[in-house]
């Protein structure tokens, strides 16, 4: 793969041929059963084919000797792995650079049939454990940016049904996430307080979009949801990268992604999602300036030419209305069909 960055508005693209080889395992035929079973003699990520991903990253093992979660590197990486920094090669006004980095898969569970909100308290707090310890690992790739994130669901780009994520790390820092950086920054210069702290202190003192909150976290739907039940996890107490979050901040997250996905499937059935973590650029985690913090995604709706070309989404569900939905499935007993 190689990166290639567009003059004209600076953003990077992955030119990944070997992308397009990857196996796709969903939709899985509408004959099959709609519950899938414990494991599945097909699958690379169900125990019993710990040889179709031998090299392992990172792995949890329970009581018994097996494990409880793995982390692998991606068989068909967006980037490769390589030494750093992204050396840039210039062409008049193109500008590329090697697509070295890092792509890995979480195995989140040995359950083929268990999605992450089915997942008890403690293994949902293993998934998240394994995306601190890989962060630790990857910030040493920098200038960069490394983001654990989970694709749920066909439209999400979803290939394969057994309950994983990703983590990537990429060896330059995108615009959009420079200027999120950025202007944290500058409010950090302006004001001597932190946005994050300050949005979330307001969120919480208005309250109608507030979605449930616990000693560590809050999750509210932010004032400006770009998205319909669009959601964002917030630390009270920040770390600027989830590299560095606190045991119980960390396990208190985990618990409030179970529930929060577990009310959206509630509510809205098993609609597809996408969750992002974000943390301040890697070399630039400065305490005051950033928090990271967890972006939820439901896709319902399909950006088309007026998003497209204003950048501007158009969200048909008022943030207060979508928090008030969400606050009440959260407060019903738990899916039963599961
Ligand atoms: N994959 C892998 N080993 C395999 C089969 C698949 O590492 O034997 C990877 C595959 O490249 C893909 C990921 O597992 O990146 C599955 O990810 P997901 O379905 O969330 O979305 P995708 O990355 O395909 O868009
Ligand atoms: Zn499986």
């Amino acid at each position: 793969p190689e990166l290639r960055q567009d003059p004209l508005t600076r953003e990077w693209v992955v030119i990944a041929p070997g992308r397009a080889r990857r196996p796709r395992q969903v939709p899985e035929p509408t004959t099959a059963p709609t519950r899938p079973a414990v494991t599945e003699p097909e699958c690379p990520f169900c125990p019993g084919n710990e040889d179709r991903t031998p090299e392992e990253l990172w792995r949890l093992t329970g009581a018994d000797g097996t494990w409880d979660v793995r982390v692998v590197p991606n068989r068909y990486p967006v980037l490769s792995a390589g030494p750093g920094p992204a050396r840039r090669r210039m062409d008049g006004p193109f500008i590329s650079a090697d697509a070295f980095g890092a792509h890995e898969v979480v195995i989140e569970t040995p359950r083929h049939d268990l999605d992450l909100p089915d997942l008890d308290e403690a293994a949902a707090t293993n998934v998240f454990a394994a995306y601190r310890a890989r962060s630790r690992a990857l910030r040493a790739i920098r200038p960069g940016l490394v983001l654990p994130f989970r694709n749920h669901g066909q439209t999400s780009g979803t290939s394969l049904r057994h309950p994983h994520s990703q983590i990537i790390a990429v060896p330059v820092v995108p615009p959009k996430y420079r200027q999120r950086f950025d202007i944290a920054r500058a409010y950090y210069d302006d004001r001597g307080s932190r946005l994050h702290t300050d949005v979330t202190a307001a969120e919480i003192s208005d309250g109608t979009r507030v979605i449930a909150a616990s000693d560590h976290v809050v999750a509210f739907a932010p004032f400006a949801s770009t998205a319909p039940y669009e959601m964002r996890v917030v630390p009270r107490e920040a770390e600027a990268s989830f590299a560095d979050v606190a045991d119980e901040t960390l396990a208190e997250t985990a618990r409030m992604l179970r529930r929060l996905l577990a009310a959206v499937r509630g509510l809205l059935g098993d609609v597809p999602y996408n969750y992002l973590i974000l943390s301040a650029p890697s070399g630039e985690e400065c305490t005051a300036y950033f928090s990271w913090h967890i972006e939820v995604l439901p896709r319902l709706t399909v950006a088309a030419g007026f998003e497209l070309g204003t950048g501007m989404a158009v969200n048909p569900v008022p943030p207060e209305q979508a928090a008030a939905r969400l606050r009440r499935a959260m407060a019903r007993p738990a899916d039963s069909g599961r």
